[in-house]
């Protein structure tokens, strides 16, 4: 069963609004890793009457409170994430999909230093496309014969 998000927001210190309550419902529940636009669309075909400054503020306002995380993935986009613990992060390049991975499965061994900053936060963020589809395997007998 969902969690309560009324009482998801009120942990962290957010008044639940019904509007509020309408954005929480989306966003802490997907893995899309949505834009605010995204969001106030799909908000929106629920709530028709929802501006979007409303969605902008409030996903700012739980980015800002530690419900969700804001990604700066590329310059000219924000994107918002229910996955507030350490992850990285796979985009498809054709789709703009963001797809989550796991923390071990991209450790770095050591961290470059910075000087004059102390490193908070890092994650690996990875681009690509879809592979092409694989070859049928040939077994060991056939490459032998044809060696
Ligand atoms: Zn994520």
């Amino acid at each position: 069963m969902r969690p309560d998000v009324v009482e998801l927001l009120r942990e962290r210190g957010i008044q639940p609004s019904a509007q509020r309550v309408a954005v929480a419902q989306y966003i802490l529940f997907t893995d899309e890793h949505p834009s605010a636009d995204r969001v106030w669309a799909c908000v929106r075909s629920r709530f028709p009457m929802i501006s979007r400054a409303t969605v902008y503020n409030t996903l700012n306002l739980f980015a800002e409170k530690g419900l969700v995380r804001d990604l700066h993935l590329s310059p000219e986009s924000v994107v918002f994430d229910a996955n507030t613990g350490a992850h990285h992060h796979f985009i498809d390049e054709e789709t703009g999909r963001i797809y989550d991975i796991p923390w071990e499965k991209a450790a770095m061994r050591k961290l470059p230093k910075v000087e004059g900053f102390e490193i908070r936060d890092y994650q690996v963020v990875m681009r690509g496309r879809k592979a092409p589809a694989r070859q049928k395997r040939t077994s060991g007998k056939e490459r032998n014969q044809r060696a």
